[in-house]
């Protein structure tokens, strides 16, 4: 699209308008595809986080989060201890739920033991979905996200719903929700 003055301007989804925070996050990082382990616990626990909050308080605090979660070393946090839950409640700087941080501990010890990257990805044969949206189309879809939902609960996987899960998969490009007017659906 140009805009009379030469310059091209980039058409993006609805949601990344709003701030520049947002803009920023979803030109550079929403939906660009992720295979690194200690990347997917990052942005998984990172949406463990942001449950019932929002995304721009998470963005705002997040180098202060992966500095006190010991930048998401899945060995280490798989083996904090209760001084460790005590030392992240009292860190003004992050989200200080202990539910929270005691599922994204309970969380690393899974991820020990099973390659997170085969976990997740396996199912969809290390390829992308598009879901086509258009604008306004934004719901995460029960029928699909559930039986994944299950598959990490029988994992033992904690605090891991609906919204979450479907919120991850679209961040690491398990899902390509970028609308289709954006510029960056076709990335
Ligand atoms: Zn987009």
């Amino acid at each position: 699209m140009n805009n009379g003055r030469g310059q091209f301007l980039v058409e993006r989804c609805d949601w990344a308008k709003d701030n520049s925070k947002l803009l920023i996050y979803h030109d550079k990082e929403w939906g660009v595809k992720e295979t690194n382990n200690r990347k997917l616990f990052e942005k998984l626990s990172l949406e463990i986080m942001q449950a019932g909050l929002k995304w721009t308080l998470i963005l705002d605090k997040r180098n202060e989060i992966i500095k006190a979660f010991d930048d998401f070393d899945i060995e280490k946090i798989s083996e904090y201890s209760i001084n460790d839950i005590n030392r992240l409640m009292s860190n003004k700087n992050i989200i200080r739920n202990q539910k929270k941080i005691e599922a994204i501990i309970y969380n690393a010890r899974i991820c020990r033991s099973i390659d997170l990257k085969k976990f997740i990805w396996e199912p969809f044969n290390y390829s992308r979905l598009d879901h086509l949206l258009h604008t306004g189309d934004y719901k995460y879809i029960d029928s699909f996200i559930s039986k994944y939902v299950l598959q990490f609960k029988r994992n033992g996987f904690k605090r891991i719903g609906n919204k979450t899960l479907y919120s991850f998969y679209q961040v690491i490009g398990v899902i390509n929700d970028h609308e289709l007017k954006c510029f960056y659906h076709n990335r």
